[in-house]
């Protein structure tokens, strides 16, 4: 009991405060790989700011074929799949079934950790707060990451943490020139905006309490309803003051500037005729936050490390965004709301910026890790964000499994943990992967350029397509030689990274998880034409009978991983149709 309220007791090998994208891809990445996680979030539902309280939509690294895969683009494909027109509770819905779908992961949703217990200098316990059952939580574990982009395990366990940006002396970064010593600003946060468009005309009355805009009030912020692009990002305030302790008070003026926009969106006489047929749809109440503490590991990335390619030996993750800062001052700046300085996509993210450096068994992930502020300007984005969590999940299975911390999984496992990152389809773009014994040593049969479906690269680079075309019927066969027992076969397909079948919206294809503005006959989306969606698995015996061991015509992702059972002298794998193109692409087959 703690007071009048009781205390309900949890054990678990790895503790993830936080559900946004970086903690439900750390609380599934160390399930799928046997930990027992409970994953404590403090609101209703999971995606933090992906989510519909807060609405971002998910960006990365920039480039053709950069596009994240693993868990977000497993997350992103579900969604292409079962929601046509991006409603934002059937996306909550794929990211709460995610965690769901996991036995190794119970989930304290309404949870919010306010308290920590330390046995010398590692964290002993957690403890939050649940509002719908009125009782505390305690978890015990033997790892924590800390995904609550805010970092609330590291004032709790004494972890180091920097907050605000950086002098230009301090780490050499050129943008942080004029900077103070001291400095705490950071970006600010911002209630976000909805609109949609019908085919008649509505008016908007504005509440009393809303600001009053001009067009003058409003330079480099006129919202052009017409572009599928367009969102409400720049109702910015709070990162000139204290962007957590703040947070009540700037929502109240957030939400003042929110409705006086879209009042000047309806009835600024530059604007109203243009959007007679747009009706506002949604304001957040919750402000989304973009940057307060930011924890101290082994290694922070800055924005020289970041420019010259983050060429780690470590690299567990990869940014590929512009270091994309915004002015602290946010909507009472007048000048452009943000600044953008060149970022190379992709660049590494070095594993040693995802644990504490003084607290031994606690991770970080998210827009939390240890990087400068200039640095977080690019890394912040939810893509990265979400192989940051997926490497963190991966990195405490093989943690608990091996019973060290997070430093020790960088000075003897790190192969280990690249190679389930990349069979797990996160994309290392420095690094080859390793290929099953039993198909590097097998006939692979299947006509000219085959062998890139056993070449360790799973998506385009460069020239190299690293892919195989066939048509819809063709065979592709692993021949052994003698019978081989077969456990099972990973298959990569073509996802389409750069997305190009997708809908045209405005006269640009949209290639976002989510909109934010829905205009008037939005075509349905679906799964990318390019993916296979009917294939078969056969095997082969040793007198060249033939049996079905795996099919399907629903599938949906890019990743698939089938189990197989038997002795076979060959396997053989049989595309037979896709979402819409002819021919078919796959990056990989392999079986082992
Ligand atoms: C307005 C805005 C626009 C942006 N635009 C984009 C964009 O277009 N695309 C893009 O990719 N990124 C964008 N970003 C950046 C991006 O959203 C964040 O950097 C990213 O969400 C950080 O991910 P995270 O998992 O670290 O944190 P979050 O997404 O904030 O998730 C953290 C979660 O932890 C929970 N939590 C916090 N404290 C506790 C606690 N004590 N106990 C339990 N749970 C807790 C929070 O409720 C939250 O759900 C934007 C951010 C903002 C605010």
């Amino acid at each position: 009991m703690n007071g009048c309220f009781e205390t309900v007791i949890h054990r678990a090998d790895l503790c993830v405060a936080g559900g946004g994208l970086s903690g439900l891809c750390a609380a599934v990445a160390a399930a799928r790989h046997g930990a027992k996680v409970v994953l404590v979030q403090d609101r209703p539902m999971l995606g933090g700011n992906a989510s519909s309280e807060i609405r971002m939509w998910v960006c990365g690294a920039g480039g053709s074929n950069m596009r994240e895969t693993g868990l977000i683009e497993e997350l992103s494909l579900e969604n292409l799949y079962r929601n046509p027109d991006k409603n934002y509770s059937v996306w909550d819905g794929i990211m709460y079934e995610m965690a769901r779908n996991e036995d190794n992961i119970e989930l304290l949703l309404n949870c919010s950790v306010n308290d920590c217990a330390m046995d010398g200098g590692r964290i002993a316990s957690v403890t939050g707060w649940q509002s719908t059952t009125q009782q505390f939580h305690k978890v015990e574990a033997k790892l924590f990451a800390d995904c609550s982009g805010d970092s609330v395990l590291a004032p709790l366990s004494g972890a180091e943490y920097r907050h605000g940006r950086e002098t230009e002396a301090e780490f050499g970064e050129s943008i942080g020139k004029g900077v103070l010593p001291g400095d705490r600003k950071t970006m600010g946060m911002s209630c976000m905006i909805q609109a949609r468009q019908e085919s008649r005309p509505s008016d908007f009355i504005p509440p009393k309490w809303a600001k009053h805009f001009t067009k003058e009030d409003l330079p480099h912020r006129i919202p052009n309803m017409s572009s599928p692009y367009e969102n409400f990002w720049y109702l910015e305030l709070g990162g000139d003051g204290d962007s957590i302790a703040d947070t009540e008070k700037t929502r109240d003026e957030l939400l003042q500037i929110a409705y006086g926009l879209w009042d000047f969106v309806k009835n600024d006489p530059s604007m109203r005729e243009k959007t007679r047929n747009w009706r506002l749809d949604w304001v957040g109440i919750l402000p989304g936050k973009r940057e307060s503490r930011r924890y101290v590991g082994d290694y922070i990335l800055d924005q020289n490390s970041l420019q010259a390619g983050g060429r780690f030996e470590d690299t567990v993750a990869y940014g590929g965004w512009p270091m994309d800062d915004h002015d602290p001052r946010g909507f009472k700046n007048t000048d452009r709301p943000n600044a953008v300085y060149p970022a190379p996509s992709p660049y590494g993210i070095p594993y040693r910026c995802l644990y504490s450096r003084n607290v031994p068994n606690l991770f970080c992930a998210g827009r939390n890790i240890s990087v400068t502020h200039w640095a977080l300007s690019s890394t912040r984005v939810m893509g990265t964000c979400a192989l940051l969590g997926q490497a963190v999940g991966t990195a405490a299975a093989i943690a608990s499994r091996e019973d060290c911390g997070p430093r020790d999984v960088y000075l003897h496992h790190i192969d280990e943990l690249k190679q389930t990152l990349m069979d797990d389809d996160s994309y290392l773009p420095f690094d080859r992967r390793e290929i099953p014994t039993l198909s590097k040593e097998a006939e692979l049969v299947g006509g000219e350029g085959a062998e890139a479906l056993r070449n360790g690269f799973d998506r385009p680079a460069g020239e190299a397509d690293n892919g195989f075309i066939c048509l819809p019927g063709d065979v592709i066969e692993y021949r052994f030689g003698a019978p081989s027992e077969v456990h099972g076969a990973r298959i990569v397909w073509d996802s389409e990274l750069n997305r190009e079948s997708m809908p045209r919206i405005g006269g640009c294809v949209f290639t976002h998880n989510m909109m934010c503005n829905k205009p008037l006959d939005m075509p349905d989306f679906h799964p990318p034409k390019a993916l296979t969606k009917r294939y078969r698995i056969t095997g082969v015996d040793r007198d060249g009978n033939e049996e079905t061991l795996f099919f399907t015509e629903d599938n949906h992702q890019r990743l698939n991983r089938i189990p197989l059972c038997g002795s076979w002298a060959a396997v053989r794998l049989v595309p037979e149709a896709t979402w819409g193109n002819e021919k078919c692409h796959i990056f990989s087959f392999e079986v082992y």
